[in-house]
């Protein structure tokens, strides 16, 4: 018989064959950096949710602005009409941008941004009569989301060598994490060889086929890979020569987890032709995400009078008033205060972090502003340091648990990115409990070997 009594909630599913089939802690509610579950436990939220609580939870501010905007008006199509928040936004994204990045398409999350970017570029070399020029470049080690397209642009393999179409836009380019470096190159070589082997796909493809490359700033999900100090820069200024538009995906990096606003310039000191961006712009408390377009590109689709020039592209929950509401008060906050504080808390952050290297476990603790990977190895100081143990960044989290934080764990890292309204003794605490975590998680691994 048709059993009606049982239901699935399948949710995000990390590995292959892990289909809902982890029972997960129920999180019953949350106060600024901490979350309470089930039975009662205060945890810290090590990864704000998922990047994007960044004002912390349980805002006042928020959920006025949330209840009064849904109060007013809660909803008006994008396709015909438009609406007073979602206008205000758009004019204070553009007065934060970097460049002449004027033009902002908003959308229901980051995959969503990334995806209507690369719509809109193809559509750009087509009206202006490049149709070959098709080809995205990405980078091992990258995320880029969920859809069709955006998974393909992923840097593992696993998320999308199962399916087809997509993927044969796509060309991966090395993950330029120096910690993974072949032994034999210095930093400085190892950012030539990068740059390098862009020129060389570049000359490989042909420049006219080659329409964008898009990157994270700071890979995130990768486990928080920062790339060689003048990798960006060089990357922007070949896209410029060839004519490749990139497209920087702040998803992550945006809205305050470095400290500013957008972080391309303000941060790393480029413009890039496009950014995406989404989690911190409402602080997770509405799903939006969004892609500022530059003039210069934007300008070039106005002036169109190719017979396909209708560019059909719009979500139902573009400009969703509720959501744009909350992210001008978020903005609001981000810059009443909350900016200069993570700029301030941000160096603190990680300098504590970082004591956790001495651990024999840990190879490696890197990251910026209020975003940290700690990644581990089996024994630091072995020939080989990348001979791992693969449960490591779950077996910390359940330890850390055990001693009030949550951390996100990622195969053989685990990743930090708490709120912005974390102060120092919460960073000591925050500190105190991986360290103790990752200590546990070792004593496990030398008890088992034994
Ligand atoms: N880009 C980046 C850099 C991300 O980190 C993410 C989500 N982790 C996405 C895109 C996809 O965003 P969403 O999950 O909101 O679709």
């Amino acid at each position: 018989a048709l059993r009606k009594d049982r239901f699935h909630l399948i949710q995000a599913a990390p590995v292959a064959g892990s289909i809902g089939a982890e029972a997960r802690e129920l999180i019953t509610s949350a106060e600024d950096i901490f979350v309470f579950d089930q039975s009662g436990r205060k945890l810290i939220d090590g990864p704000a949710g998922m990047w994007c609580i960044n004002v912390g939870h349980r805002n006042q501010a928020l959920a006025d602005t949330l209840r009064d905007q849904a109060m007013s008006l809660t909803y008006s199509t994008p396709w015909y009409t438009s609406n007073a928040p979602a206008e205000k936004l758009a004019q204070m994204l553009a007065e934060r941008a970097p460049g002449d990045l004027n033009h902002v398409f908003l959308t229901t999350g980051g995959s969503s941004a990334v995806e209507t970017a690369i719509r809109l570029v193809q559509f750009y070399n087509n009206v202006r009569g490049q149709p070959q020029k098709k080809l995205l470049v990405s980078r091992q080690g990258s995320y880029h989301g969920s859809t069709y397209l955006t998974a393909s642009l992923n840097g593992r393999p696993r998320d999308h060598d199962w399916m087809d179409g997509a993927s044969e836009l796509v060309r991966k380019l090395t993950c330029p994490n120096p910690f993974h470096r072949p032994a034999n190159l210095s930093v400085e070589a190892f950012e030539d060889f990068l740059v390098d082997e862009f020129r060389a796909l570049i000359a490989h493809e042909g420049a006219g086929r080659i329409a964008a490359f898009v990157a994270e700033p700071i890979q995130a999900s990768g486990g928080v890979l920062m790339s060689p100090p003048n990798y960006l820069k060089r990357m922007r200024a070949l896209c410029a020569e060839n004519d490749i538009l990139l497209i920087a995906d702040e998803v992550v990096t945006a809205f305050g987890r470095l400290g500013h606003i957008f972080a391309s310039e303000d941060v790393f000191g480029i413009q890039p032709d496009m950014i995406t961006f989404a989690k911190g712009v409402t602080s997770g408390y509405f799903p939006l995400g969004g892609v500022m377009v530059s003039e210069r590109l934007f300008a070039e689709l106005r002036r169109s009078n190719h017979p396909n020039a209708n560019f059909v592209h719009g979500l139902t929950y573009s400009s969703h008033p509720i959501g744009c509401a909350v992210a001008i008060r978020n903005i609001e906050l981000l810059e009443d205060g909350l900016l200069e504080h993570a700029r301030e808390i941000g160096p603190y952050f990680q300098e504590q972090l970082r004591t956790l290297e001495e651990l024999p476990l840990v190879g490696e603790v890197r990251g910026a502003g209020l975003m940290a990977g700690i990644e581990c190895v089996a024994d630091a100081k072995a020939e080989n340091p990348l001979d791992l143990d693969l449960t490591v960044g779950k077996r910390i989290d359940f330890h850390c648990q055990e001693n009030g934080l949550l951390v996100r764990p990622l195969i053989n890292m685990c990743v930090m990115s708490p709120p912005l309204t974390i102060n120092r003794s919460q960073v000591d605490m925050m500190t105190d409990a991986l360290r103790k975590g990752i200590e546990a998680t070792a004593q496990d691994l030398i008890r088992e070997r034994l």
